[in-house]
């Protein structure tokens, strides 16, 4: 395969340009890019699924899929020794049927168009499905951040805002951190935004520093939705909090804080994993002194009382609960016979094939979907959006009040539609978001 497209480019020297690719499947493919292969394909199956259940006008199944908009700019950089170099950047707003696009920035070597847009479609039903005034949105720069000084990050991310000036704004688009951004790119966008605007505008991008307009919370958030989302279904299901088992693979944000909030309601951790390997104790990991270990040590292995097992045994450990809140495409058809827990509680995105959900339900296990069970950061990215315009901030308290209200909402609306049509949560949740666009959609109409 490379070899053959090797010699086609020699041949011809300028690559063909078919016609413009009409069906978004292909338009989205996400080869060749910093996710691994399929995973918007994943995401588009489960949308289709959800579309049928639905009964839902081909016409709007399309309108659905394809982006509202996409965006690419070649961004012009000093570098410190004083060449010059150029950043291909992306920014994609898939709907703002319901509201600003929303979604954050990914600074990765892998970036891509494509993936920028199957990022994007994601955040749409994200925001939907936790009934957020928001549509999906996504941006990205093809570049290495750790290879970059300060200087050079500052200088291509006031560039990247600078040019597409246009695409953004608190109305239009905001922004907010992925893989390889934080707070202090945040810092630089909202100034740069601001300055151009002539007054400052915060309410641009969420995931700001909190002394600059960042919500407090929003660094639990994902977490405390994964905690929340995890006790609701335990509820449903019968299951005692205070006597259940659980594993979580990656202990990074999502994995740690999920893991601590759940230990607080008496689940016991007995496996854990991040990318240097995995540890076991039947009766029970502290996570929290396991955390400041892994902040002093930078790895789970050798905490105390536990023994390094092989990272595999984390997912298809005995245990009542399951977090994957790591990678994408972990759970497959190869492993998922073997998972033994009654929940799967996605804190990562795309962290179950979709070969791999047919044999879960099989199995009568309740996976809480990523876009479920892992919104609680949009949710708070909300809030933050909402503080910004009023002008006024909410306790740490309130904030997580209003997050707990939200996602006990969206676990019930969730389960309801499940159990109305027998169908997963995953499907169940892509109805959800899919009846709440679909609404607004023929709503609004379409304009020309
Ligand atoms: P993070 O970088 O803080 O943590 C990632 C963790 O995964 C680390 O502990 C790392 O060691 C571990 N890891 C990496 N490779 C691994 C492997 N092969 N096996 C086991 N562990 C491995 O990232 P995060 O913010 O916690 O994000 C984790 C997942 O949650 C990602 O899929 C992300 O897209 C998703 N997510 C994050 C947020 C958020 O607000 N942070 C919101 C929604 C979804």
């Amino acid at each position: 395969m490379a070899k053959q497209a090797k010699g086609k480019g020699k041949k011809s020297g300028v690559k063909k340009v078919g016609p413009l690719p009409v069906h978004p499947r292909r338009l989205v493919s996400t080869k060749n890019t910093s996710l691994p292969i399929s995973v918007f394909d994943n995401v588009m199956k489960q949308v289709d699924e959800a579309c049928v259940q639905l009964k839902l006008d081909p016409n709007l199944q399309e309108f659905l899929k394809m982006p509202r908009r996409s965006s690419i700019a070649y961004l012009p950089v000093q570098m410190d020794d004083g060449s010059h170099r150029m950043f291909p950047a992306y920014r994609v707003q898939h709907s703002i049927a319901r509201g600003p696009a929303k979604g954050g920035i990914r600074y990765h070597p892998g970036v891509t168009l494509d993936e920028v847009q199957a990022l994007a479609s994601w955040m749409t039903f994200k925001s939907a499905v936790v009934n957020i005034p928001f549509g999906g949105g996504k941006g990205g720069i093809q570049c290495d951040p750790t290879k970059l000084s300060r200087g050079e990050l500052e200088r291509l991310t006031r560039r990247y805002v600078a040019d597409l000036m246009n695409v953004f704004g608190p109305e239009l688009d905001v922004p907010a951190p992925d893989v390889g951004t934080g707070p202090q790119v945040m810092a630089w966008f909202m100034d740069t935004y601001s300055m151009r605007e002539g007054h400052p505008s915060p309410a641009v991008v969420t995931g700001k520093p909190t002394s600059m307009g960042g919500s407090l919370g929003r660094t639990e958030a994902t977490g405390r939705g994964v905690m929340i989302s995890t006790r609701e279904a335990a509820k449903h299901l019968g299951l005692d909090l205070a006597t259940a088992t659980a594993s979580v693979q990656g202990f990074g944000n999502v994995g740690s804080i999920s893991a601590r909030l759940l230990h607080e309601l008496g689940v016991k951790f007995t496996h854990v994993s991040d990318v240097t390997g995995a540890v076991y104790n039947p009766d029970g990991i502290d996570i929290d002194g396991l955390s400041e270990y892994v902040t002093r040590t930078g790895s789970v292995l050798g905490y105390q009382g536990t023994t390094q097992i092989k990272p595999e045994e984390v997912l298809t450990a005995k245990v009542d609960i399951l977090i994957p809140a790591a990678l994408e495409s972990v759970i497959t058809d190869k492993n998922a016979r073997r998972i033994k827990c009654k929940i799967i509680a996605e804190g990562a995105n795309g962290p179950t094939t979709p070969g791999a959900d047919k044999i879960l339900n099989k199995k009568g296990i309740m996976v809480i979907p990523d876009i479920l069970c892992n919104a609680g950061g949009v949710t708070v990215s909300y809030f933050e959006w909402v503080q910004n315009r009023i002008g006024y901030f909410w306790s740490e308290d309130e904030v997580n009040r209003r997050l707990e209200e939200k996602m006990v909402a969206a676990f019930g609306d969730v389960l309801a539609m499940s159990l109305e049509h027998e169908v997963s949560m995953r499907i169940a949740a892509f109805m959800v978001a899919i009846e709440r666009l679909i609404e607004v959609v023929q709503l609004r109409g379409i304009y020309g």
